[in-house]
């Protein structure tokens, strides 16, 4: 994948509120077991933070951002 910019849940942060499900105008989640999923990263807008700054709990973070552990 060229593109390195979309979001990442931490479910164990995430509480399912679907705030960002709900909010992103690009299609990028799904809702599978009352949990968000992205399912579309490539419509993710590049530098986007929009989900980001409505979540309460810190779950999102952007794949350009995460290290790999382990
Ligand atoms: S806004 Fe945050 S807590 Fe709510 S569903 Fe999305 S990632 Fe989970
Ligand atoms: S960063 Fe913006 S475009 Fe990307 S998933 Fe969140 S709200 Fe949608």
């Amino acid at each position: 994948m060229a593109k390195n910019w979309y979001p990442i849940i931490d479910y164990s942060k995430c509480n399912g509120c679907l705030t960002c499900a709900n909010f992103c105008p690009h299609g990028v989640y799904a809702v599978e077991d009352g949990k968000p999923v992205v399912v579309n990263p490539l419509e993710c807008v590049e530098f986007c933070r929009g989900c980001q700054k409505l979540c309460d709990y810190g779950a999102i973070t952007y794949s350009a951002e995460v290290r790999i552990h382990g």
